[in-house]
This record gives structure tokens, C-alpha cells and sequence, in this order.
């Protein structure tokens, strides 16, 4: 039975975890899946616990062991998350609450969301553990992908190529990343497939005794030169790399890959006043290519410039290699036991230990965002791996990527400027949500748009990103600038009446030529804003249009610009932003009112000013001296 090997398993790699609390979660699991099965026909059970046997590869805590064996129990069976916080804590609780939330990752198609499928899937995991657990369960699902119906298998295996696959690689955990790889490579594409696992196998037979020949002439020449050599071994190339670089070289043969092999030399730790030391790598390098000839442009130092991903090694491509290799370059890889730990399992190499939680830092930096404060008490790395970020989802399934914080309003305006504009309710998880609810990683939105709907100013605060603020402010922009227009050229054509002109037509053409300057339309709505700015009165418009000489001096019109003042109380507030007239040029103690804009700002006029009769009732407001 499958739980036998990995509770044996658990008691030789890790004495230190407590073997009945992992029984307890064991039998709590299986008794939750009852007889449920797999579509392999075995029951239920098998799956959680072989996904804990790969987890053991990564040295996981004991809550991560437990949360692997009931990770499917919430999504899968009546059973509660609050009663697993009740019988395994919360730590545990929260590792298989994660793991249940990002079930909402469902890859359809390949697309250049990827990239964002990516980040969503490691901002809802955020807990480094749930990672692992994850392509765990994911490697588990894809050996036994043979038994899933076949219209299922494409997507798993294209999900799990693009997203879980491509994270492990870029954690570093290239154990999982190849097994997942070929195994994705079988069911994507079964014809190259076949084939090139045929002839891999075949040609791999005939040199298999070359390749012992030339690692144990490798570990001879290391010895004979007083180098410390861990241990020489011979390593063949996952299929789905080779295939990938067949096609990227065009190759027709397995056999025009020369580097389908490479010889691996692992050298021991080397530590001086507690500092790692690399040079016996170079002295092993030196003498391999003291022996055989370096190919040109083929040395790759990765000890002095990591990748991005933390992988460190040297490698090298040699000729004269073996008995019958000659023709046939080899790669050589040098490196030491950590390192060679740090290149099969990444981040995972080094996550369960404190004293190492630097090293693991270091490895995790080059994700972007990472939380500087890895806040361990004893083997607890939470990490925020994007702590400024959320990803959720569109109703189309496409992945939004937001400001932290955001809110539906934001939302809308990311997808298109009108969708906010006319945003009248926001759905999350298809339940209704107010337009300041703050969205979390994985849900997904749903925009309800009116077409009459409008902004209101209270958006402004309810709006967390500046792309929707700055569209919200540019809606009342316009706006205000069109009711400028409007109650300009209304004055102005309330003033023409008034002196027995003709009314202004569609083009403002009475304003082609004004005050000796030509004006394009741009000009000519100037013009009607200032007058409804009140920077200039429409009587001084229209006699200068014709030349009609001004009234009196002291009537006469100037500019006046706008000035905030907190001497009028407008409904007996104070302080409110507004503006006196510059048409009737209201000062204490002349009666005055209010009239609000449709671009909602206040402009204070005499009681009796001219320029306000016509104008709708409904938009003044009273106003007193203060
Ligand atoms: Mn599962």
C-alpha cells in the first residue's frame, strides 16, 4: 500500500516529524474520501498520499505533509475548513484553504495571458508551501493523466506545461519541471513524441557503455590530478528539451544533438571562515580542459553570473571524450553538492531551514516584489510575492492585473474608459458588491453597465488606482466643459435678443471674428467658456461684436478671474468652493444667489442679476452674506 511507503519514507528522510500526526491526517483524509475514486479506478485516497511522495523531495514542515494528504477534502467531500482548523490548526487549515482557492486557475487556451496566469498562481498561493503542495498534486494528476477522459487531457496538459511546469522552473525545482515537461510533451504532442523516446531508448542503448566509459575516464583524470571528486555520473537530457532543440536547430536525427548527454562532476562543499568556497571547480575545469579540447563559445560560467532562476554551475563542451565518442562533443557540468541540491530542487533546497533562509532569499529575490521580511517563526516562510499587486478575473476568464486595494471602479476602468463611465453595479463571484468593495486575488468581476449611467465626484474616493481617477476626473472635466459652453452661449444669445440680433447658429459664425483676431472653433468655444466661466460677461461679448460702445466707466466689463472666497455662506455652508460672477460683480450687501452648473460648480450672482433669468429653477440654491 502506497501510505506504508511514504510513512517509511518520512520516518528515515525526517526523524524529527512526529509520525502520528501525519497518521492522524492520513486517517482523517481517507475517511472524508470514503470510497470515492479516481478515474483510474483506485481509491481516492492514493492520490493525496502519492502527491505527499513528491512532496517528500522537498524537504517539506510537518503542516505542509498534512495539508498535502487532506488537500482535496474541502473541494471534495462535506467536510468544513473550520473543522480541519479544529482538528489540525491553523496553519494547516490555511495551507488547504489556499490550495481549494486556486482551483480557480483553468487555463483554456494558450494565449499571452500565461504570463498572468503565472503571477495569479503564485500571488494566490503566497505561502511558498502551498507551491509545493500544488505542483506536487499537479505531478500526481499528470502521471495518472492516462486515465482522465481524453477531451480533459489537452487542457490539463497545456495548463500545466504553461503555468505549474514553467513555476517550477523558475523556482529552480528542475526535478519536477522535467518530469512534467515530458509528461506534458506525451500528451501535447504524441506523435514526436513516440518517435523521439523510440530513438532516444535506441540510441541510448548503444552509447550507454560509452557514456560509463567516458564518466568513470572523467572521475580518473580528476583523481589522478588530486582533485577531491563527490561523484561522476552520466545524465541524459529530458525528451521534451531535446525535442525542443531539435526544432530550434532543425535536426532530423537524435544523433546531431551531441549534448543529448552531458558528464555531471560533483565536487564536495567547500567552506573557509564560514564562506563558500568555489575555486576547486575552476581546478577540476582547468584540468578537463588540460586533457580534452574546449569547444569554442561552449563555456558557460554560471558560478560567476547565476541564472536568473539561482542555478550555479560551470559548463563546458569538450571533444575527445570516451572510446568511441571522438567524433561526438561532450558537456561537461562541475559543480558542487550544494549546488547540485540547489539545481534539482531550487528554492526547495533550501526552504525548510532557518539558517539557511538567506540563501533562499537570495534565490527568491529576482521575483519581483518579494516581501523583504520573510517572517519565519520556526519553518514558517510566508512570503507576498507580489505584496503590491492582485490578479483577478474578467468573465471571459482573462487575468487583470491591479493595484492591491483595488475596487470594481477600478476594475471597470481598466477594462474600457466607457465601461466606467457607465459602471451602475459590480458583481464579484457572481454575488453583488458594493463599487467600494475591496477585490482579492482569484476573484472574478463582473462589470453591470447602464448606458445612462454617469460618475459620481464620491467615485473619486471609492477609486484606488490612478488610471480610473484620472478618467473620472477627465468625465467631470468634459462635462463641466460642455455646461460652460452651453450657459455661455445661452447668455450670449439671451444678450443678442436683447439688442435685436439674430441667435448664434450651430458654428458660432457670429464669433469667426472676434475682437480683430480670426477664430477656428476651437477659438469660438473659448470664447463662449470664458463667458460661462463668468471671466467675461456676455454683454461685453456681444458689444464688442458690434462695435457698440461700452456703458459706463464704471460698468465697464473686465476680465475677472475666478477667486475662491469663504466670506458667502451657499445653504449655510462654509468654506465651498465657489465663484462671484464677474457679470454683475456681486459684493455685501447686494442680495445674492447661487446657481449651480451642470459641470457642478457654484457661481454666485446678484439676486437681480439679467443673466440669470431663463435659467433652470432647480439649480439655484440660496446664498447670503456671511
Ligand atoms: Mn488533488
Amino acid at each position: 500500500m502506497n501510505y506504508s511507503a511514504l510513512r517509511s519514507e518520512i520516518l528515515s528522510a525526517r526523524p524529527d516529524i512526529d509520525i502520528s500526526e501525519v497518521d492522524r491526517a492520513y486517517e482523517f483524509s481517507k475517511k472524508a474520501h470514503g470510497d470515492q475514486k479516481r478515474y483510474s479506478g483506485e481509491d481516492y485516497i492514493a492520490h493525496p498520499v502519492e502527491a505527499a511522495r513528491i512532496l517528500m523531495d522537498l524537504d517539506p514542515d510537518l503542516s505542509s505533509i498534512q495539508a498535502c494528504l487532506l488537500h482535496d477534502v474541502t473541494e471534495d467531500t462535506d467536510v468544513k475548513i473550520g473543522t480541519i482548523e479544529k482538528t489540525f490548526g491553523k496553519d494547516v487549515a490555511a495551507l488547504v484553504n489556499a490550495m481549494e482557492k486556486m482551483a480557480v486557475i483553468k487555463v483554456k487556451k494558450e494565449d499571452q495571458q500565461m504570463e498572468n496566469w503565472k503571477k495569479m498562481f503564485l500571488a494566490m498561493a503566497k505561502d511558498i508551501r502551498v507551491v509545493f503542495i500544488k505542483l506536487s498534486d499537479r505531478l500526481h494528476n499528470m502521471r495518472t493523466l492516462e486515465f482522465v477522459p481524453k477531451h480533459k487531457q489537452e487542457r490539463i496538459a497545456r495548463e500545466t506545461l504553461f503555468v505549474h511546469a514553467a513555476i517550477a522552473s523558475r523556482l529552480g525545482i528542475y526535478k519536477i519541471k522535467s518530469e512534467m515537461e515530458d509528461l506534458c510533451f506525451k500528451y501535447l504532442c504524441p506523435e514526436p513524441f513516440a518517435e523521439l523516446s523510440a530513438a532516444v531508448s535506441k540510441f541510448s542503448k548503444e552509447s550507454d557503455e560509452d557514456m560509463a566509459f567516458a564518466t568513470s575516464q572523467i572521475e580518473q583524470l580528476l583523481v589522478r590530478e588530486g582533485v577531491n571528486v563527490k561523484e561522476v555520473s552520466g545524465r541524459r537530457k529530458h525528451l521534451w528539451s531535446v525535442y525542443q532543440k531539435m526544432s530550434k536547430k532543425q535536426a532530423l536525427k537524435v544523433e546531431d544533438i551531441y549534448d543529448l548527454f552531458a558528464v555531471r562532476v560533483i565536487l564536495p562543499d567547500s567552506y573557509k571562515d564560514g564562506k563558500e568556497q568555489v575555486s576547486h571547480l575552476y581546478t577540476a575545469l582547468g584540468v578537463i580542459h588540460n586533457n580534452f579540447v574546449p569547444l569554442q563559445d561552449r563555456f558557460k560560467d554560471y558560478i560567476a553570473v547565476p541564472k536568473p532562476n539561482g542555478y550555479r554551475s560551470l559548463h563546458t563542451t569538450v571533444l575527445g571524450v570516451g572510446a568511441d565518442l571522438y567524433s561526438m562533443p561532450t558537456e561537461i557540468q562541475i559543480r558542487t553538492a550544494g549546488m547540485h541540491a540547489e539545481a534539482e530542487l531550487g528554492v526547495a533546497s533550501h526552504w525548510a531551514y532557518k539558517e539557511n533562509k538567506k540563501i533562499f532569499k537570495k534565490h527568491l529575490t529576482w521575483f519581483r516584489g518579494l516581501a523583504d521580511d520573510l517572517g519565519d517563526k520556526k519553518h514558517r516562510l510566508e512570503i507576498d510575492i507580489f505584496p503590491d499587486k492582485i490578479f483577478v478575473l474578467s468573465p471571459k476568464g482573462d487575468v487583470m492585473e491591479l493595484a492591491r486595494g483595488s475596487t470594481p471602479l477600478d476594475f471597470a476602468y481598466l477594462i474600457h474608459t466607457d465601461v466606467g463611465n457607465c459602471c451602475s453595479a459590480a458583481k464579484v463571484n457572481a454575488k453583488v458588491v458594493p463599487l467600494d468593495y475591496e477585490l482579492k486575488n482569484g476573484e472574478m468581476v463582473e462589470i453591470v453597465t447602464r448606458i445612462n449611467a454617469k460618475p459620481g465626484k464620491y467615485w473619486l474616493s471609492m477609486a484606488k488606482t490612478s488610471n480610473a481617477k484620472a478618467k473620472i476626473k477627465a468625465w467631470f472635466h468634459k462635462q463641466e466643459f460642455e455646461s460652460n459652453i452651453k450657459l455661455g452661449r445661452d447668455m450670449l444669445n439671451k444678450e443678442l435678443a436683447l439688442m435685436k440680433k439674430p441667435k448664434l447658429d450651430e458654428k458660432y459664425t457670429l464669433l469667426k471674428n472676434y475682437a480683430g483676431k480670426a477664430r477656428d472653433m476651437d477659438g469660438r468655444l473659448e470664447i463662449l467658456e470664458a463667458v460661462g466661466l463668468g471671466m467675461v460677461t456676455s454683454g461685453h461679448v456681444a458689444r464688442t461684436l458690434f462695435a457698440v460702445e461700452e456703458p459706463h466707466e464704471d460698468e465697464k466689463e473686465t476680465y475677472f478671474a475666478p477667486e475662491l472666497t469663504g466670506k458667502v455662506l451657499i445653504s449655510g455652508e462654509q468654506n465651498l468652493p465657489l465663484v462671484l460672477s464677474a457679470c454683475c460683480k456681486p459684493k455685501p450687501p447686494a442680495p445674492i444667489i447661487a446657481y449651480v452648473t451642470r459641470g457642478q460648480s457654484i457661481r454666485v450672482h446678484k439676486a437681480n442679476c439679467r443673466e440669470l433669468k431663463g435659467l433652470e429653477g432647480d439649480r439655484f440654491i440660496s446664498a447670503v452674506w456671511e
